[in-house]
């Protein structure tokens, strides 16, 4: 495959019509709507691009984590489409919710006074906790009423990612009894939860990671492709080393290609002797320590070397890639920096 674009830096490939069509297969797993979390600049992807692709097919309702976030949004969304605000109406925030007609999740008590003096007429919600125990009004602080004049009141799950864990019912039968009787629409789950089934689905999903192509949303299509350019390759004699502190040494004689991409590009150093590259088809195992900006990868079982080395795309996800360093595919999506080409598709 020729690669005329590939230079001094990664090409970091997105497709948005697989991005589109996650969101169309987890949205036909509801009779509801079904939102998206562009948050963390789409989860790494480009908030701006995603959104406007998500806003095309047909999403009405975005979330992000803080205000600082919407901005961007707001610019290619235009006035229309809700964008939800999880981390509430902090200090110094009313200023940007007011002028961008976001609408703040509110997390406590102290946020709904600040929400009531400040902005008294402008749209809120409401974060319940239900046991995760991290954001969200306290059952202790919680009255029904609250919810009156609510856009939306929602809840988090922390375990949605295992159907079997006794957490999601716990979570699901606290939000019920939080929120029973009250006319504001409600809204409890993520990806995870919008696939443990009907009950969880209530008036509103937020799928964040699922649209991008990551577990627990097994059926995702991939959405980024990462193909890193060979700078260079040699041969090492046994006994000779690669990198950092050596941490790779040749027993027979190897060929090692140089590739242009580091831990300063979110290929975290955990990867550091444990991730695969792909030529092609073929598999091709890092040798040594990930630097900042360049890996070293053996491919002595190579014959026709091609000018680029693929980490991530149909032949690894981004949920096996964070599998080689010990993490989840939403670390390696956002770590994965601003120094690639991006293409989107
Ligand atoms: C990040 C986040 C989501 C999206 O979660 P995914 O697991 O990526 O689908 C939804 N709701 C809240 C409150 C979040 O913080």
């Amino acid at each position: 495959m020729s690669h005329p674009e590939l230079m001094g830096t990664g090409t970091l490939q997105i497709d948005l019509n697989a991005l589109v069509e996650n969101w169309r297969a987890l949205d036909r797993q509801t009779a509801t709507e079904t939102g998206a979390v562009v948050k963390a600049d789409g989860y790494g992807l480009g908030a701006g691009r995603v959104a406007k692709a998500l806003a095309g097919a047909g999403v009405r309702t975005f979330f992000v984590a803080v205000v600082e976030e919407v901005a961007a949004l707001r610019a290619v969304l235009g006035p229309d489409p809700v964008i939800n605000v999880f981390s509430g109406h902090m200090e110094g925030d009313t200023q940007a919710l007011a002028d961008l007609g976001a609408i703040p999740m509110l997390n406590s008590p102290e946020q709904v006074a600040r929400h009531k003096v400040r902005l008294p007429n402008h749209p809120f919600g409401l974060q319940i906790d239900t046991g995760m125990n991290r954001l969200g009004i306290e059952t202790y602080d919680w009255s029904p009423e609250m919810s009156r004049d609510a856009t939306l009141v929602m809840s988090h799950l922390a375990c949605a990612d295992e159907p079997d864990h006794a957490g999601n019912k716990a979570q699901l039968r606290a939000f019920l009894d939080m929120t029973a009787g009250i006319l504001a629409p409600r809204s409890l789950s993520a990806t995870g939860g919008t696939l443990l089934g009907p009950e969880y689905h209530f008036d509103l999903t937020r799928p964040g990671i699922g649209l991008y192509g990551g577990l627990p949303f097994a059926g995702a299509s991939p959405v980024a492709r990462l193909d890193l350019p060979v700078v260079q390759t040699r041969s090492v004699k046994p006994g000779e080393p690669v990198g950092y502190a050596h941490a790779f040494i040749a027993e027979t004689p190897r060929i090692i290609a140089t590739v242009s991409a580091g831990y300063a590009d979110g290929l975290i150093r955990a990867l550091s002797g444990k991730a695969t590259l792909f030529a092609g088809d073929i598999p091709c195992p890092l040798a040594g320590r990930v630097s900042m900006d360049l890996l070293t990868v053996d491919v002595t079982h190579i014959e026709d070397m091609p000018d680029h080395l693929t980490i991530l795309g149909p032949q690894q996800t981004v949920d096996q890639l964070a599998d080689a360093a010990g993490t989840i595919g939403y670390e390696i999506l956002t770590s994965l920096g601003h120094r690639y080409k991006r293409a989107y598709s």
